[in-house]
């Protein structure tokens, strides 16, 4: 077992703050620098691979390149600002009916899918 570390204690608190949907390492980097004053990227990293490990953390691939991190929660959708790169969730999914034409389309029996929107968040748009 790892020692707890104040860093991983500091990416805890910062997913029970729910200030973002969804993390990237080097978004978590900045705010456990801006609380504790140091840290390094393999620390954020192991952090977010220990939560992983334990099922608490999902990691998510949006197709930007760039790996994110989110607390596990049921299927939901993504919608990420073009402009600044948050995430947030569609708080339904939105494909239900989507799902049945790809069936009707396809024959294939539908068990999953992964969409990303993208847009303006309220800050960028406005
Ligand atoms: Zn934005
Ligand atoms: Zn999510």
């Amino acid at each position: 077992m790892p020692r707890p570390s104040p860093v991983t204690d500091e990416v805890r608190r910062l997913f029970e703050t729910q200030e973002r949907h969804a993390w990237s390492i080097d978004e978590l980097l900045t705010s456990v620098r801006s609380s504790l004053g140091a840290a390094d990227y393999s620390s954020v990293f192991r952090a977010v691979s220990l939560f992983e490990r334990e099922g608490v953390l999902d990691r998510i691939d949006l197709g930007d390149g760039r790996a994110r991190f989110e607390v596990r929660d049921d299927h939901h959708e993504h919608i990420r600002c073009e402009r600044c790169g948050r995430v947030e969730e569609v708080p339904v999914c939105v494909l239900d009916d989507a799902s049945a034409q790809v069936h009707n389309l396809t024959g294939f029996k539908v068990t999953s899918h992964r969409v990303v929107f993208g847009g303006l968040c309220r800050e960028c748009g406005a």
